[in-house]
Parts: structure tokens; C-alpha cells; sequence
């Protein structure tokens, strides 16, 4: 049986990264009756920096020198390329060619290499495979202990920043977020409820959990870019993480993650990527009713000025 990390491990991940990562702020929405944590507002502009610092200051010397390698198309790869820099190890960030220019030139632009492999994430795969048999450790963008009591930290922080909350909502795809706060929050009052959110396109987590075996999706473009993909052919602790802490799990449509995207924008003030915006979709749409001490982790707020513009293009406020 593989040990899955608990309230401890994400304690232990806290003390080994506060000195890297941002402690996020929560506020009140006005566009949802609800707090949100802004993860959108951490280094790199998402959360992944937590997990992949808790990964890599964890590894000894001689893994250091030998250095890391991500397969990414963007949180992840921006994250681990970031905390290579800032400890001074070599990062290879490995991408199919179906990844946009820009974000190559982020990941690279952070000093990492980028290695694009071919045109499916299967060679960008392969090609990680091979930088491993090399002698470079691989950051699992979600489903290692170590990267799920980082990614944990998020909950910690609620706890202690917003102790009346009963209830997180959190966007979810290969689980490594929701399961590391659901550890985090349930070991230190198992009454307060996890619901998971994720796209309707293709939702690997959420059929997952369902059929309790991992369950295949063919990826669909969406604008929760940062949700898209599978779970690979193996998984030892999100999923199992998730059929057992997270209460509950819900989809949303494309237009309920822009209709959230715009509110957010609009009422808020806020920069949020799709995949940052399903929680309060989740909200706006009725898949989750509101409720007292609601706290919506807002994930990230990667999403290009373009973007950003044809959402809010799509989504005219009333009278526009
Ligand atoms: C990676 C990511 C998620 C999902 O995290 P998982 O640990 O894979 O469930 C959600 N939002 C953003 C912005 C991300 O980058």
C-alpha cells in the first residue's frame, strides 16, 4: 500500500518552503457569495509552485547536481523551471510542438531548457523518460507525496487565515491540489467539506472516481487549459486520495468557466484562467449551492491579455 502524505507531511512541506512561496490572500467576492484564496497571485501565477519547491528542496545534494526534468505545457513547467533557478539546478522542461511559442519562451525565459519532443505529449513523455535514464529526477506534476503536502499548503493557510470555513471548493484534474488541501483540511477538522470542480471536457479525475479505476479521456481543447489532459497509464496517490477525502465532485460547461471568468474580472478586479475559475463557476451555475463559510481556491491567473479579451468579448455584461 503506498502512503498517502497527511496533515504532518503537509506541516513539514510548510516549514520547508515558506521561504520560496507567497502566502496568498483570501478576500470576499463580490461576485459570488464567497471568500476566494488568490492563488492566481502567487509566484509564477499559480499554485504549482508549492508542490514542485516541497519536491525539489527535498532532494539531496547529488540529486541536485544531476538536475530535474518536467513534462509540462504550462503551471508545472513555469513552477519547476522557477524553483530550479532559485536553488541553482538544472531544469529541462520537456513539451509536445502543439504548445504555443509564448510558453516555451516563458519556461525557457525562467532558465530552464525546453526540449520539444514531437507532436503529442507521448514523445514529450519519452523524451522525460529518457533525460530520467540520464541520471535527472522527474517532478510528477501532481500525483507524488511530496508534491501533494506542497500543493496541501494552500489549506493549511485557509485554516489559519479564514478558521470559519466549512467548506473549500477546488478546482481538480489530476488531483494533486484537492487531494493535498483535503488532507490538510480534514486532518484538522474532518467536518469541513471538499468538493472538487472540473471541466466537462474530458474530465479524467471526476469519471475516475466514479468508475474508482482510472478511466481514459480524449483531450479536448477548453478554456481550462490548465485542467486538459489524463491521468497516464499509472496513478499511486491522487487518485485514491480523492475517492477517499474529497465529499463531492461537479462539472462545468465552456460557458459557465468564461461566464465566471468575466465576473470575475468585471466585479472583482481579478486576472483568473479558466482553470482558475471553476470554482466559482461552480458557484454562479448552481452545481454548488451557496453556503456559509464558503472559501473558493482561485488557482491561477495564467491567461493571455487575448485571451482574457475574447472571454470577456463573449460574456457582454447586461446592457453592453
Ligand atoms: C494544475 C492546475 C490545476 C489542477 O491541479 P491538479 O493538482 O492537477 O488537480 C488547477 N488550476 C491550475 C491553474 C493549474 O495550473
Amino acid at each position: 500500500m503506498a502512503v498517502h502524505p497527511d496533515l504532518d507531511a503537509v506541516r513539514r512541506a510548510r516549514s520547508r518552503i515558506d521561504h520560496l512561496v507567497r502566502r496568498t490572500p483570501i478576500v470576499a467576492s463580490s461576485a459570488v457569495p464567497a471568500s476566494l484564496k488568490l492563488e492566481c497571485l502567487q509566484d509564477t501565477g499559480a499554485f504549482k509552485l508549492r508542490g514542485a519547491a516541497n519536491r525539489m528542496l527535498a532532494m539531496s545534494e547529488a540529486e541536485r547536481a544531476r538536475g530535474v526534468v518536467a513534462v509540462s505545457s504550462g503551471n508545472h513547467g513555469k513552477a519547476v523551471a522557477r524553483v530550479a533557478g532559485l536553488l541553482g539546478v538544472d531544469a529541462v522542461v520537456c513539451l509536445s510542438s502543439r504548445v504555443p511559442e509564448a510558453k516555451a519562451a516563458a519556461i525557457a525565459a525562467l532558465g530552464a531548457g525546453v526540449v520539444v519532443a514531437g507532436p503529442t505529449q507521448d514523445e514529450a513523455d519519452a523524451a522525460a523518460r529518457s533525460l530520467v535514464a540520464e541520471g535527472r529526477t522527474f517532478v510528477h506534476p501532481f500525483d507524488d507525496p511530496l508534491v501533494i503536502a506542497g500543493q496541501g499548503t494552500v489549506g493549511l493557510e485557509v485554516m489559519e487565515d479564514a478558521p470559519a470555513t466549512r467548506r473549500l471548493i477546488v478546482p481538480m484534474s489530476g488531483g494533486g491540489l484537492v487531494s493535498g488541501i483535503a488532507a490538510a483540511v480534514k486532518g484538522i477538522d474532518p467536518a469541513v467539506e471538499v468538493i472538487g470542480v472540473s471541466q466537462d471536457r474530458g474530465p479524467a479525475m471526476f469519471l475516475s472516481m466514479r468508475a474508482g479505476r482510472l478511466v481514459d479521456v480524449v483531450e479536448e481543447d477548453t478554456l481550462a487549459d490548465g485542467l486538459a489532459g489524463g491521468l497516464g497509464p499509472e496513478n499511486h496517490h491522487t487518485l485514491a486520495m480523492c475517492r477517499a477525502l474529497v465529499d463531492r465532485a461537479v462539472l462545468v460547461s465552456e460557458d459557465e468557466i468564461g461566464a465566471a471568468m468575466a465576473a470575475l474580472h468585471r466585479t472583482d478586479g481579478l486576472v483568473v484562467e479558466g482553470a482558475g475559475a471553476v470554482g466559482v463557476a461552480a458557484l454562479m451555475s448552481g452545481a454548488v449551492p451557496p453556503g456559509p463559510g464558503t472559501v473558493v481556491v482561485v488557482s491561477g491567473g495564467n491567461v493571455s491579455a487575448d485571451a482574457l479579451d475574447a472571454v470577456l468579448a463573449a460574456h457582454p455584461e447586461p446592457g453592453e
